[in-house]
């Protein structure tokens, strides 16, 4: 095995174990489209390819494109940074995804992803497990924040098992996971920015009651209206509640 490529966030799955454990959460079969992000050395990409899926590989580095290309011959290969690439262009949907992601990008390609999540029928990654914890994380916990919200507004977000460092070469210096997303068929906001602008201002005043943290946005009889307790915390509030704050300011500015 050559040199990892730090800028590519190359940490290479090592550990048989694990790598049977990602291949059976995703059972995949014959009828599935599977789409592999960063296959690198294809630790994940031979069990993939041996269930008959119509498997694509998206790899950045060139060397890693060059050996997979002489592996998986007759695979759709593309060597493209996976950021640049538009998912309604790769066929028709369906898709499923299967990545062991560099963490440097894993956040922004989630949320390129989850925008576009009617294309997917679900997605495996193995991502930092403080990452995953917080996007699975449920209201009313020190974990739960932005990233929960925004990830269960759009999809179902299961975390299957913690990885150690071990199971990987060169060894990463944090604990990794395996999350499972399933996006929802209908995502439960339209108004991201809105979204986005209630979420800044709630969780950078974590301590703050919803009625001190939200008051440019919201006066308190609008959030009684909504159903909620001025006195909570924004951590209290649940993902739904957040979608209706959304589509309250929405309908506002209509
Ligand atoms: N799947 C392999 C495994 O489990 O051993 C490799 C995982 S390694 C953590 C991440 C892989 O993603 C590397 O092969 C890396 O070259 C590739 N990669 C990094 N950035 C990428 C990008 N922007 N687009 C596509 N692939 C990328």
């Amino acid at each position: 095995m050559r040199i990892a490529r730090k800028r590519f966030g190359q940490n290479f799955l090592t550990d048989n174990n694990v790598i049977d454990r990602i291949v059976n959460a995703v059972d995949a079969d014959a009828n599935d489209r599977v789409v592999e992000i960063g296959p690198g050395h294809g630790a994940l990409t031979h069990a993939l390819f041996s269930t008959g899926c119509d498997l694509t590989l998206i790899e950045i580095d060139r060397d890693l494109s060059a050996s997979l290309r002489e592996t998986f011959p007759k695979t759709k290969l593309i060597n493209k940074d996976v950021m640049k690439i538009d998912f309604a262009t790769l066929g028709d949907a369906p898709m499923r995804v299967v990545g062991n992601l560099p963490y440097n990008i894993s956040t922004p390609l989630l949320f390129k992803l989850l925008e576009r999540g009617t294309l997917f029928t679900d997605m495996f990654f193995m991502l930092q497990l403080e990452v995953v914890d917080r996007m699975t994380a449920k209201d009313s916990t020190k974990a739960y924040g932005r990233l929960s919200v925004m990830t269960q507004l759009y999809c179902q977000a299961e975390k299957l098992f913690d990885v150690p460092p071990e199971a990987f070469s060169p060894r990463p210096k944090v604990q990794s996971a395996m999350v499972r997303l399933t996006p929802r068929s209908q995502p439960l906001i339209s108004e991201s920015t809105i979204l986005e602008e209630i979420l800044i201002s709630a969780f950078s005043a974590r301590r703050k009651t919803l009625r001190n943290a939200l008051k440019k946005l919201f006066s308190t009889p609008e959030l009684e209206s909504l159903g909620i307790d001025p006195s909570l915390r924004p951590e209290n509030l649940t993902v739904d509640q957040f979608a209706a704050c959304a589509a309250h300011i929405a309908s506002r500015r209509t």
